[in-house]
């Protein structure tokens, strides 16, 4: 079951696959499980009310994983541990210079 309609419903890591749809739910498989993966049933799932920035980690956690399966390599599950909070803080530090730069906004 999708949450309410503020949560996004997809995301995407490569223009030429499948967005992945994204799946809120109440409890994931594991006490501890915030986030999870399923590259079998193309989705990634995330535990509903956890703290916003949290939530961020465990989506780009998921995202990397998202990223092995659609561009058919495998990173260290311990480098994306390694990744998940410093690729967050680089796309909430820089999103606008990121739009600014691929969009071409300023003439870029
Ligand atoms: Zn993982």
């Amino acid at each position: 079951m999708n949450g309410p309609r503020k949560y996004p419903t997809e995301i995407q890591t490569h223009p030429n696959r499948e967005p992945w749809p994204l799946v809120w739910r109440r409890q994931l498989p594991g006490k501890d499980t915030c986030g999870l993966c399923d590259s079998a049933e193309h989705a990634i799932y995330l535990k509903l009310k956890e703290p916003r920035m949290d939530t961020f980690h465990y989506l780009i956690h998921e995202m990397l994983h998202c990223i092995e399966a659609d561009y058919s390599f495998e990173i260290d599950h311990r480098v994306i541990y390694q990744l998940q909070e410093p690729l967050a803080q680089m796309i909430i530090l820089n999103l606008p210079a990121f739009l600014q730069i691929c969009h071409g906004k300023n003439g870029i």
